[in-house]
């Protein structure tokens, strides 16, 4: 009996393993779950959190949020398909939602689910500064950081997370849900978060502001909006998108000298000039 279930879960922990070559970053990544088996995970818990919230619609900032995303998204699929990665976003749903709430903060889950917070946009002003946010957002999901995440710290939950992907027609169950929700930055408690990892998130500022210069958004506006969230953040603790490795100076600094890149980037797909 006890052999049995140790065959059982190694075999288990097998089939979850897989290793591919991240377009973005040309890195081997391991991911644990592949993202046919994360995607409907994905769309489900989406779902839920829209129906748990306060979602806007018809507003000019809900399509504001909506237009900005489509530009991102149509962005990042120029990209791959010029760089030899046809059929990458096939399983992608993209979806763009203004959730009216407080926090500074935005999200993109696995699939192209993206949520903008109401309390972000007095901080990205227009929609150059919210192209910073989503490239920045969408950066993360593209590169599979939540599942590298997964890989790196929650090997003991994978039994859940197998059992959830398992019995996908019953639903995700809690527990499958809150960790999932961890996993991807979804948490509305900012304590409950778990961050990115430092590489993690200097990646994600890296392909974002390529992505937003091919969308024709001005890439130099990306260390401007981090000026602002740095002054933002002065006081009660750092917003949660803030709350992790690099600093502010660095992430400044960095994205000021990636600026000229992006748009040259940018350039290869004849987009010269931004706004
Ligand atoms: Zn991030």
């Amino acid at each position: 009996m006890k052999t049995k279930n140790i065959v059982l879960i190694t075999s288990t922990v097998l089939l979850l393993f897989s290793c591919s070559q991240n377009p973005f970053t040309g890195k081997k990544t391991l991911a644990l779950v592949p993202n046919s088996q994360i995607l409907p995970m994905a769309f489900a818990q989406y779902d839920e959190f829209l129906t748990d919230n306060n979602v806007e619609t018809g507003t000019s900032e809900a399509n504001m949020v909506r237009s900005v995303g489509q530009k991102i998204a149509k962005a990042s699929e120029r990209w791959l398909n010029a760089n030899g990665y046809q059929g990458y976003l096939d399983d992608y749903r993209w979806e763009y939602n203004l959730v009216r709430d407080d926090q500074v903060n935005a999200w993109c889950m696995p699939g192209g689910k993206i949520v903008v917070y109401t309390g972000i946009l007095p901080i990205t002003q227009d929609e150059t500064g919210l192209a910073v946010v989503m490239g920045h957002e969408v950066a993360h999901a593209l590169a599979n950081h939540g599942q590298q995440r997964m890989s790196a710290g929650q090997l003991q939950q994978v039994g859940a997370v197998a059992t959830a992907v398992g019995s996908q027609a019953a639903g995700v169950d809690e527990q499958t849900g809150a960790l999932f929700n961890t996993l991807y930055g979804v948490g509305s408690q900012v304590g409950a978060m778990l961050p990115f990892s430092r590489s993690h998130e200097t990646e994600a500022d890296k392909i974002g502001l390529t992505i937003m210069a091919i969308a024709g958004y001005n890439p130099d506006e990306a260390a401007e909006l981090w000026q602002r969230m740095k002054a933002n953040s002065g006081g009660q603790g750092p917003p949660e998108i803030l709350s992790t490795h690099p600093s502010n100076d660095t992430r400044i600094n960095n994205l000021t000298q990636w600026a000229a890149s992006a748009k040259a980037e940018a350039g290869k797909f004849g987009v010269t000039s931004f706004k």
